[in-house]
């Protein structure tokens, strides 16, 4: 278990920003897990003309946030979360192969998509793997699969063929469809199939269903009361991960008080 923190925040846009700013002027101890920049909504923002106070490119707005989260004192960890577990009193999240231990949990995750791939689900730890560096010496010398074109996928393509016999690469989306026994045999790309032992799928997020087992959503997003916590006691939610409107403001507002719900959650807790 790596380094334990009062809060981790999963997702360093605006409203893991915002967030971790708070949390930081309320001296707790906080974890950003940080995926690229370019995968923020707000990087991709022609002009900002609705933020009060400012008027910027996005990218610019982007990379000021970066530099104030770089500069808050909190720990950087780059990569995607994969799970978010309950340890009784605290919660374990897993980013890659290593594990993060905190008292309470924020997720930031931007618009989160649950559409999954046919056999996603089912063979998920049975041939589907979210992660390489965890995964891929599982499948030495076999053929797989990875779909996905950002630049964690390319690496991982790289080193998956470093170890595996084969490493079929799918970076442009269409439709899959993941098939097999107990284990995964086959993946359908559009029209074609092909033989494999495992899929691996490398996307900017995880569907929440699979982030963290037993978070509640509705057709917005990830339920949320007035406090921005969740329907798991430790666990708060911000940003569009919550649901319309998406938008920089009620990003970087919902940031905020999940931030000071999350401080009141540990100091009652005396974690
Ligand atoms: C083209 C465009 C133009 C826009 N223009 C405006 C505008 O003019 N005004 C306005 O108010 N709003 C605008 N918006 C909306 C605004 O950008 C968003 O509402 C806001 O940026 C949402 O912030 P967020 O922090 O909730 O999510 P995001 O900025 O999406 O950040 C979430 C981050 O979490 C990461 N993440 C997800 N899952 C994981 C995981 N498992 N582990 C680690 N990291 C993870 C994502 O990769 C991403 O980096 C625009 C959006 C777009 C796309």
């Amino acid at each position: 278990m790596a380094e334990a923190y009062d809060i981790l925040i999963i997702g360093s846009g605006i409203a893991g920003v915002s967030a971790a700013l708070s949390c930081r002027n309320r001296g707790k101890r906080v974890a950003v897990v940080a995926n690229s920049l370019e995968s923020q909504s707000l990087y991709k923002a022609e002009k900002i003309t609705n933020y009060p106070g400012l008027e910027l490119t996005g990218r610019d707005f982007a990379e000021k946030l970066q530099e104030q989260l770089d500069n808050c004192g909190a720990d950087i960890i780059k990569g995607r979360a994969l799970s978010v577990l309950s340890l009784g009193d605290s919660f374990g999240v897993a980013v890659g192969n290593d594990f993060y231990e905190a008292g309470a949990v924020i997720l930031a995750l931007g618009i989160t998509r649950e559409n999954l791939y046919p056999g996603e689900s089912e063979f998920l730890g049975r041939g589907v793997s979210y992660c390489a560096t965890c995964d891929g010496m599982l499948y030495k010398g076999k053929k797989v699969a990875l779909i996905g074109s950002s630049a964690e996928a390319v690496e991982d393509v790289r080193f998956l063929r470093e170890i595996c016999s084969e490493v079929l690469h799918f970076p442009k989306p269409q439709r899959f469809e993941i098939s097999g026994g107990m284990k995964v045999e086959r993946l359908k790309a559009g029209q074609e199939e092909y033989a494999v032992d495992a899929v691996f799928i490398i996307k900017d997020s995880i569907s929440v269903s699979k982030l963290a087992d037993g978070l509640e959503k509705d057709k917005n997003g990830i339920l949320v009361d007035r406090s921005m916590a969740t329907s798991i006691p430790g666990i708060f939610a911000a940003g569009d991960c919550t649901g319309k409107p998406y938008q920089l403001a009620k990003a970087a507002g919902e940031g905020n008080i999940a931030a000071l719900s999350a401080c009141e959650y540990i100091d009652k807790k005396g974690v």
